[in-house]
């Protein structure tokens, strides 16, 4: 496993940040968001999809469970938000062995059913600002890490 922990200011950079590994995602990528409402979750999803050349805005998913996006790869953006008990009936699956990128906010209530390979990240209020901790379980995920992030 490997984690790092980056400091933002604004949303702007962590958009950035979210960029970097969009630039550099390959097919079956997981990533999952945690963090409380206004964290940050979908602002580091619409940087991802600036990495990932995603013309459409993209927006929380709330009240739709899954939204799919064109781009350099296909973008697999869920709000597991609503799914407690229902994790069965999502053929979750089929997107994370896929060959999109699958990312999912709120992956507390999907844990069950979701691989330990992936980036698990967190974003946490501070002070001034946000922070995002990164952790990479599995070579693809510390590689892609080590390459976006260091
Ligand atoms: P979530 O999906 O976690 O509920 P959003 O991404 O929708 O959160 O909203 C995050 C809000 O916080 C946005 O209004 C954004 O402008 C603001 N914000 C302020 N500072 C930051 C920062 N450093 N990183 C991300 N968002 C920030
Ligand atoms: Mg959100």
């Amino acid at each position: 496993m490997a984690t790092y922990v980056i400091h933002t200011t604004t949303e702007d950079e962590t958009k950035e940040i979210a960029r970097r590994l969009g630039d550099v995602v390959a097919p079956g990528t997981l990533l999952t968001l945690e963090g409380d409402l206004g964290a940050g979750k979908t602002t580091f999803v619409k940087g991802l999809a600036i990495g990932l050349s995603i013309q459409e805005i993209v927006n929380s998913p709330t009240f739709t469970i899954i939204k799919e996006y064109e781009g350099r790869l296909p973008l697999y953006h869920m709000d597991a938000y609503r799914l407690e008990g229902e994790e069965d009936d999502l053929g979750l699956d089929e997107y994370v062995y896929g060959q999109g990128v699958t990312v999912i906010e709120w992956p507390e209530y999907v844990e069950e059913v979701l691989p330990e390979q992936r980036v698990s990240i967190a974003i946490a209020y501070t002070e001034n600002g946000r922070t995002l901790t990164f952790k990479a379980v599995g070579q693809i995920y510390e590689d892609l890490c080590r390459e976006a992030l260091s």
